[in-house]
């Protein structure tokens, strides 16, 4: 049965683990792709596979996101083509060491791409999506966004600036029909944690999940019409009562005088 054309979906951080599954899914889904990383063998790889498998159209766009005329290139590329209908923000490097142990260039570096690169082609696409009346990010955070302590601190405040970063985008872009899901993966089977120095071999298998049931799990998510997907969390009503509590803080965080507590 040939597919619907759901326009094209551009994917960062392509070339592996959980972006080349996304890319696998959204083409399954009838999207055409324009995949984006360093790494071309591995780019070509998949979208000839892709191309073949589905008949989609695959672009592959090499690019290292953290160089700054590479990134100016795929922001021209979200600014000019009015096909792209959803923007996979992906591309991310982990550090597992804690801070005192850590190279702070690499920390740097990590910082650039987990938060800089994602919020510039965030930048980059929603005018389009916002003059087309339709478009979805798809922003992919962690477990760590809400769960610092478990990992590298600087990691997971890097997550928590998408998580952040989605939560106000979600509100300024809900009435201009741009969708926003931020997916909260806890540990999945990918090169992530070899690159980060910890292989995940190393992990208890019972807190791993395979990088293809995290990405089905979080489209199900983005079909229910979710904002946050936590795709290993069993019950959904913890994540909604930590929801209530924060909205439940909002109207008391800003006043015009300090709280009796630091008064008296
Ligand atoms: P991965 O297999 O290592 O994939 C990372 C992807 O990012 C690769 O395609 C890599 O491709 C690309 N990339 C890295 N640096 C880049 C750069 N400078 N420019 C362009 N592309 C770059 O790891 P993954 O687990 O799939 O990670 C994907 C996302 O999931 C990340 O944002 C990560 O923080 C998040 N996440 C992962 C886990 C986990 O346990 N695996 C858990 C929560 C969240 P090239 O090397 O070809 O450039």
């Amino acid at each position: 049965m040939t597919q619907p054309n759901l326009g094209t979906a551009l994917i960062t951080g392509a070339s592996s683990g959980i972006g080349a599954i996304y890319a696998d899914r959204l083409a399954r889904r009838g999207h055409d792709l324009i995949l984006v990383a360093r790494n071309r063998e591995r780019l070509n790889a998949l979208a000839r596979r892709l191309s073949d498998e589905t008949g989609r159209n695959v672009e592959v766009v090499v690019a290292d996101l953290a160089d700054k005329a590479d990134l100016v290139r795929i922001e021209n590329i979200l600014h000019k083509d009015a096909s792209i209908t959803t923007l996979v923000n992906n591309a991310g490097v982990g550090a597992t060491q804690n801070l005192l142990e850590s190279d702070v260039d690499e920390l740097e570096d990590l910082l650039t791409l987990n938060v800089n690169v994602l919020m510039r082609l965030t930048h980059a696409a929603a005018p389009g999506f916002v003059a087309r009346g339709a478009g979805t990010i798809i922003n992919i955070a962690s477990i760590v966004a809400i769960a610092p302590e478990i990992l590298n601190g600087v990691y997971g405040g890097s997550k928590a600036f998408v998580l952040a970063f989605s939560q106000s985008l979600r509100k300024e872009l809900h009435d201009l029909n741009v969708r926003i899901q931020v997916v909260l993966p806890g540990a999945t089977a990918t090169d992530f944690w070899a690159t980060a120095g910890t292989p995940v071999e190393h992990l208890p298998s019972a807190i791993v999940m395979q990088a293809d049931a995290m990405v089905d799990a979080a489209l199900t998510g983005l079909d229910q019409g979710e904002f946050v997907t936590i795709p290993a969390l069993p019950d959904i009503t913890e994540l909604e009562a930590y929801e209530a509590a924060r909205q439940k803080l909002m109207p008391n965080l800003s006043l015009s005088v300090p709280a009796d507590r630091y008064t008296s």
